[in-house]
């Protein structure tokens, strides 16, 4: 009788294990492919990150490039080329993109340094120079557009600092700098006055300078000179390409070589 009972048992689990293994059998086979659906799916998101990476690497270069050729356009039209693209070292600080000149007023709409491809080669042959000893060139104005040339001449009409708008400042050809120099700190060297200073101290034969200054101001006009600049006698500051003539008064906005 015993035996019989447990027979029955095993027959009754045995039937119920037949009827259950294809439930189980059929769960384990749907967990396994949900976890390998997880897997492609994995896959499928990684390779489209990479896609995107790729996409946007594209899109870097093609953009750069779009850049490269707006300033190669500007150049063929205007000669103009950013000084910061000839020479990064060069310290930038053009004065008429704030209001600290003596207009008080902000004249340019952005930072901008501009100047013909020629003269922006001869600055940076000179800058090389300075660099030997230890300093570097700080720029206060390059190109100017003849807009802006018309309000200084409106707001200082003395032939002496500012060239009369009718025949164009060498600034306008993008042709001429007002620059000092700095040290390894970027400190200013001690020069014979501040940048536009409207008085005969900032002539170069002004007798009054103390020796230190006297002495950077010749520096920087005998590196300028062997450089291919001609400097000013009014303005220690001021220095013209030799080559001026053979560059146009230009109008071109400042904000047009900006990049996007
Ligand atoms: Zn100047």
């Amino acid at each position: 009788m015993l035996n019989k009972s447990k027979l029955w048992v095993l027959i009754i689990l045995l039937i119920t294990a037949i009827t259950l293994a294809p439930v189980f059998f059929n769960r384990i086979s749907e967990t396994y492919n949900a976890v390998r659906q997880i897997d492609l799916l994995d896959e499928e998101n990684n390779s489209l990150k990479r896609d995107l990476k790729k996409l946007k690497e594209e899109n870097e270069r093609l953009q750069s490039q779009l850049q490269k050729q707006k300033l190669f356009t500007l150049e063929a039209k205007t000669g103009l080329v950013r000084i910061e693209d000839v020479d990064d070292t060069i310290v930038m600080e053009l004065r008429y993109a704030t209001d600290n000149n003596f207009t008080g007023q902000k004249l340019y709409p952005a930072s901008v340094p501009l100047l013909q491809r020629g003269t922006a080669n001869k600055l940076k042959s000179a800058n090389d120079r300075f660099k030997k000893d230890g300093y570097r060139i700080k720029v206060w104005d390059a190109y100017r557009p003849l807009d802006v040339q018309k309000k200084f001449w409106e707001l200082n009409p003395n032939r002496l600092y500012v060239a009369n708008p009718a025949y164009g400042s060498k600034h306008n050809r993008g042709s001429a700098v007002d620059i000092t120099l700095v040290d390894k700190l970027g400190n200013e060297l001690e020069m014979p006055t501040e940048f536009d200073h409207f008085s005969e101290r900032a002539w170069r034969s002004y007798a009054g300078n103390t020796p230190e200054a006297q002495r950077n101001m010749e520096y920087l006009g005998k590196i300028m000179e062997e450089s291919g600049f001609i400097a000013n006698s009014t303005e220690w500051w001021h220095f013209d390409d030799n080559a001026w003539k053979s560059y146009p008064v230009l109008n071109i906005q400042l904000e047009d070589f900006i990049l996007e």
